[in-house]
């Protein structure tokens, strides 16, 4: 059940009740806003439905965000970019009269139960509503044990996905129902604080990240030191904001002919890493694409990769019990696999020459080193590697893990709902006509999307052939999570 405050708003769909507390006025001394992955001060759902609650408590916003070394494939690339986004989170949480704190956990600088004891002094808790990986179990585990209501809020989607229905068969019923409601959730709602940003106390002392070297706060920590940031897609707003600039400018004008080119440097706009984090959110993107010079068939196809598949993933991945499990891989697909795992695979490799794009398919390895050195893929070239992938290593299930673990590790855009549904879709998807060894029924596909291009054989040999940095090499994948994880 929701406060009047948050049933009266506009954005009510985007939110939910995960316990069935009460908030609290008197005694608390903020409503707590903790983020996870909505790293953006403007146009966030989540911090204006924690404005909400407070103008109505009369009660300030505080907005939390920490960063842990434990979380799975916590390396020097996520936490950088990670470090750069909650920088401008709080510059922005600022400029807008919030108070914003940060936490970087370390040796010394330990904080246990942090958000339990801020949630302590709260009179509401407001966390995000993710459908995967690490946020989507802190905040049913916090909502759990806090004393308070908590919470969460999409922030993620232009359509809450909660006003689409829970009963969509595929992705064409998806589309009917998501393209008539898109202009309504295109408005947004801003909401302003009424009260002075919060200065009382605190149960820690925050990290300033805007004096802290991040390059000198990442050395210590016990995280992966092997996978160096990305230079091509740097940290925080304003790298953000300079892709939307680009793709209004540069991209969006060809985007329809040249998006599936991966020889180009700027047929597709590289969002993908700052939307994950949700330096942007999709609501502002479509306003800049809607505002662009660009024809109308640039535009409508943009706004079918942005909305029509990555927001048909983020509802798939809501139904699904773990969406990076095998098991949401399609029934026909998984038994074809199954019957073909004793097959033969005179193409298998080893992890180490697949980490470091060292396999003997030199495609695949100028794919591969995309997301080791760039941290990014072309969607073009993720096609072909993660079909490869299939043959490359012992089993379809090894094979899923290893292509998740691939892209959840190396790409700051994995751990997505897109990560496991387009993977999903590469193991699945339509049919093949023939049975081939390994295969089975599932399609392959081939190298000649970019070898029969113009220059394209020199284009692989090239990136092929970029130095790779040596990454470490785990003893074993990370298989129960992507067989049976919850
Ligand atoms: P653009 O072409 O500029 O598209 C704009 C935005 O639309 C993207 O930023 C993205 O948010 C969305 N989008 C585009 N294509 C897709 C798609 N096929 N599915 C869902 N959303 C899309 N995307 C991720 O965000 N994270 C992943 O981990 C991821 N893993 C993938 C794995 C495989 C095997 C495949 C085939 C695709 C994967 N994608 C993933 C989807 C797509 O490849 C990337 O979103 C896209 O390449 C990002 O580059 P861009 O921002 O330049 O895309």
């Amino acid at each position: 059940m929701l406060p009047d405050a948050l049933r009266e708003w506009a954005e009510a769909p985007r939110v939910g009740a995960l316990n069935d507390r009460l908030p609290v006025g008197d005694g608390a001394r903020y409503v707590l806003c903790w983020l996870q992955q909505a790293l953006r001060a403007v146009d966030n759902p989540v911090i204006d439905a924690a404005l909400r609650l407070g103008n109505a408590l009369g009660l300030p916003v505080l907005v939390y965000h920490g960063i842990r070394e434990d979380y799975p494939y916590a390396s020097d690339r996520l936490h950088h970019f990670l470090l750069g986004a909650a920088r401008d989170l709080a510059a922005g949480c600022a400029a807008r009269g919030i108070a914003c704190v940060s936490h970087v956990d370390r040796e010394g600088r330990r904080e246990k139960g942090l958000v339990y004891r801020l949630g302590a002094e709260a009179g509401a808790i407001v966390v995000e509503d993710q459908p995967v990986f690490v946020a989507r179990w802190q905040a049913a585990r916090v909502a759990a044990r806090a004393t308070v209501p908590v919470y969460a809020v999409n922030a993620a989607c232009l359509v809450p996905p909660a006003v689409l229905g829970s009963d969509i068969r595929g992705r064409s019923g998806f589309l009917r129902r998501h393209e008539p409601a898109r202009e309504t959730w295109a408005r947004g709602t801003a909401e302003v604080p009424v009260v002075p940003p919060y200065t009382g106390p605190l149960p820690f002392a925050p990290d300033d990240l805007a004096t802290h070297d991040p390059d000198a706060l990442i050395a210590d920590l016990a995280i992966d030191h092997s996978l160096p940031p990305s230079t091509q897609f740097p940290a925080g707003r304003a790298a953000a904001e300079a892709r939307l600039r680009r793709l209004v400018d540069t991209v969006l004008p060809g985007y329809a002919a040249t998006r599936n080119d991966a020889t180009r440097d700027s047929g597709a706009s590289g969002l993908s890493p700052y939307l994950h984090f949700g330096i942007l959110g999709p609501r502002e993107v479509m306003a800049a694409v809607d505002g662009a010079t660009a024809g109308k068939t640039h535009k409508t196809k943009f706004a079918d990769e942005l909305l029509g598949w990555r927001e048909w993933f983020h509802w798939q991945a809501r139904m699904l019990r773990g969406a990076q499990r095998y098991d949401r891989v399609a029934d026909w697909a998984v038994a074809t696999l199954a019957a073909h795992a004793d097959d033969p695979r005179p193409e298998g490799e080893t992890l180490d020459a697949m980490l470091h794009g060292e396999t003997r398919d030199a495609l695949w390895n100028a794919c591969q080193k995309q997301f080791v050195i760039d941290g990014w893929m072309h969607n073009n070239l993720r096609m072909y590697w993660a079909k490869r992938i299939i043959a490359m290593t012992p089993s379809p299930e090894v094979a899923w893990a290893t292509a998740c673990y691939l892209n959840d590790r190396l790409s700051l855009d994995g751990r997505d709902p897109s990560t496991y549904g387009n993977i999903a879709a590469m193991f699945g998807g339509s049919p093949a006509d023939a049975e081939r060894p390994v295969y089975g029924r599932v399609a392959t596909r081939g190298d000649g999307s970019i070898r029969h291009r113009d220059g394209g054989a020199a284009w692989i040999a090239a990136a092929a052939a970029r130095p790779v940095p040596r990454l470490s090499v785990p003893d074993a994948l990370p298989i129960a999570w992507y067989r049976a994880g919850g």
